[in-house]
């Protein structure tokens, strides 16, 4: 059992959704609109040492939507607009290929990770939908999910970690590593998505404190002094303040409200 080192070395994003815009199986390069706060958040990393990386499923080229060239021309067009990144990994495959870097797969984590000379539990993946921070778990990684408006609530409440933003995201991990389940920002999720009625507060369904989803229990390596989740950053309710529209779910089957 290892212990937390403190340290993390490489962060990986997943690409549409959390970097840039989603923009559904997107061939085209001047669609490409980096996130708020994308290209600090990236700088900052950089900035401490921290390697960079971007992970994304493409299953467009499995579909017959998009082909290698097009995926490379829009990563292309990312590094312009974000700046270089130290690795990239990207999953071609569909749904039913059974491969082994399709996220929620680990794949690409472990891969990315070799590629960088770092160990899994030195790299910590922001992405904004389970399936990234699953990838995350099952490589030995962290996970720290920056909800969008289309972001389940429920992968809201599983994840181990959220952060409002890239930039709080960053931020979190270059000050406090994710140990325990946080939530790295004070403020509701709610108010980070613009005018959406924040909820005061909900009957408590899985809002009750980290018990639910152990991070700790699930990634192995005990905290031998566990600092309790309170540690470090302030966790509040916003589990319970969803993005929008907390009770409707997309009706979309797959790993996402379109798949990737
Ligand atoms: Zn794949």
């Amino acid at each position: 059992m290892t212990a937390p080192t403190g340290r993390i070395k490489a962060v990986l994003f997943d690409r549409d959704g959390t970097l840039v815009e989603d923009v559904p199986y997107n061939s085209d390069p001047d669609r490409v609109r980096p996130v708020d706060g994308a290209r600090q958040a990236v700088a900052l990393l950089r900035a401490h040492g921290v390697g960079v990386g971007v992970i994304t499923n493409q299953s467009g080229v499995a579909r017959g939507l998009l082909c290698a060239a097009d995926v490379r021309r829009v990563n292309e067009r990312v590094e312009v607009l974000l700046g270089p990144f130290d690795v990239w990994a990207v999953c071609p495959h569909g749904p039913g290929d059974g491969c082994a870097c399709r996220k929620p797969r680990p794949g690409m984590v472990l891969s990315a990770a070799a590629r960088l000379r770092v160990r899994p539990e030195e790299v910590v993946v922001i992405g904004d939908i389970g399936s990234d921070l699953a990838a995350a778990r099952a490589a030995g990684a962290h996970g720290v999910l920056v909800p969008t408006p289309v972001t389940r609530a429920e992968e809201v409440t599983a994840a181990d970690h959220v952060a409002a933003n890239l930039l709080t995201a960053v931020r979190a991990v270059l000050t406090d590593p994710p140990w325990g389940r946080i939530l790295a920002d004070e403020r509701p999720l709610g108010t980070a998505y613009g005018p959406g009625p924040a909820q005061p507060s909900e009957p408590a369904q899985s809002s009750g404190p980290a018990q639910s989803s152990g991070f700790a229990q699930s990634s192995g390596p005990a905290r031998p002094s566990a600092p309790g989740p309170d540690d470090g950053i302030v966790r509040t309710a916003p589990r319970t303040h969803r993005p929008v529209q907390p009770s409707v779910q997309p009706a979309v089957p797959d790993d996402r409200r379109r798949p990737r």
